[in-house]
């Protein structure tokens, strides 16, 4: 196959402009570009013996469903390919570098690995909604596009193992690495391990798994084969931090504690032998959405994490986030050392000015808001006067920090 080839197809002619860039195990893959409009893209060519009607139908289905219009992160077929003996389909070229090397160098933050996963879930969730699978969810079918201001945009390439009712079944089972417990046992039964949408789930959380947590699923059992395929076969997840999990963490990756719980669940659930309660791509996305919403950073140790409303522990540095307290100007100490704390008159031994239940003070992780709500106000020292805190709503505060409820003046101070 020489540059300059063109292939003539019903929706415009299409032109190979490099050598074969790429081979894998169905065909060779070549840069090109369309007649028309000059755009740029891939072109595969299947090998001769997947020169099948099975296969000339799966890529037509792929074309006419322009899933691209159902989601901009799924990357499919614009055109088939059809003539002179070829079979093969073109898509348009994507930005980007492959998830692949992106998580080898682990050059990715916590949050970009949250908007990533929550992207890739709204595809696969776009797919199965058409009760397609994508047959063959990985690193490196994921292209990763990233704009000046940091933000990372996932093009999700190459759907050829597809699976889709009434369609030929595809040719491969997926790659190993993220093969599904029950593909695994049929593999070792000599039975049929095909890609479905629960495989897919699988997958998904696979994959969800690397990104955020720079580490797959069976780090820290993987010494040999078989201690792999066992770790991806018992429907544990052997990382899970309320069943000593932790004790993995030096396998390298993120300690799976700062995934806080509703993820934690995701994974327990996405890990697990019954297909049919892995997480769908809308619960990831419902929970990625929260999550996305819920990072913060350890005081000490600068360490990203998802808010646990449980714990007040570092899950890097392990060291406790700063208790705060309050003091009266008589000496009375309320320590903030739980959830929530209601301070008022009575408590503080304030004055008429104090209502009965006038602050409530919320610890999320290393972080104390007050939330006012006396009939006077609180209000907070600037340095050089007293502001009004808007009432019902959290206000972030810390050690030194002065308040006054009503007219009965306060300080916060780190317990020690
Ligand atoms: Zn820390």
């Amino acid at each position: 196959m020489t540059p300059s080839k063109r292939f003539v197809t019903t929706t415009g002619d299409i032109v190979l402009t490099t050598n074969a860039r790429a081979s894998g195990g169905q065909g060779d893959i070549f840069e090109a570009m369309l007649q028309d409009d000059r755009t740029i893209g891939m072109v595969k060519l299947f090998k001769n013996q997947f020169h099948s009607e099975s296969t000339r139908s799966r890529i037509r289905y792929l074309v006419n469903l322009k899933l691209y219009e159902s989601c901009s992160v799924i990357c499919s077929p614009t055109h088939m390919i059809d003539s002179d003996g070829y079979l093969g389909h073109y898509t348009p070229y994507v930005p980007g570098h492959l998830l692949e090397s992106i998580l080898e160098q682990g050059d990715i933050t916590l949050i970009q690995a949250l908007q990533l996963s929550l992207a890739v879930a709204r595809a696969i969730e776009a797919l199965h909604g058409k009760q397609i699978a994508h047959g063959d969810l990985h690193p490196e079918n994921i292209i990763v596009e990233s704009s000046d201001n940091d933000v990372v945009k996932p093009h999700l390439i190459d759907l050829d193992n597809f699976s889709a009712p009434g369609q030929p079944l595809p040719d491969m089972v997926g790659q190993s690495l993220y093969l599904s417990p029950e593909q695994r046992t049929a593999i070792a039964q000599n039975k049929p391990a095909l890609p479905d949408i629960y495989t897919d789930l699988f997958e998904l959380g696979v994959l969800i798994h690397e990104m955020i947590l720079l580490k797959h699923p069976a780090t820290g059992a993987d010494g040999d084969e078989q201690s792999f395929n066992h770790a991806m076969r018992e429907g544990r997840w052997i990382h899970d931090p309320k069943n000593g999990g932790t004790l993995l963490d030096n396998f390298g990756g993120y300690p799976a504690a700062i995934l806080g719980p509703e993820l934690s669940c995701l994974f327990r659930r996405s890990m697990g032998l019954d297909k049919f309660s892995r997480p769908t791509g809308s619960e990831w996305i419902a929970h990625l959405q929260t999550a996305l919403n819920s990072v913060h950073t350890c005081p000490d140790c600068n360490g990203p994490f998802v808010f646990d409303p449980t714990s007040y522990k570092c899950p890097y540095c392990h060291k406790d986030f700063p208790t705060l307290l309050l003091q009266t100007r008589a000496g009375k100490k309320v320590i903030l050392n739980r959830a929530a704390v209601a301070v008022g008159r009575e408590l503080l031994n304030g004055d008429l000015t104090v209502s009965a239940r006038h602050a409530i003070f919320r610890r999320r992780g290393p972080l104390t808001y007050i939330e006012s709500r006396g009939s006077n106000g609180t209000s907070i020292w600037d340095g050089n006067t007293w502001v009004l805190l808007p009432q019902h709503c959290l206000v972030v505060i810390k050690d030194g920090d002065r308040l006054r409820f009503g007219d009965f003046e306060v300080q916060l101070k780190e317990c020690k």
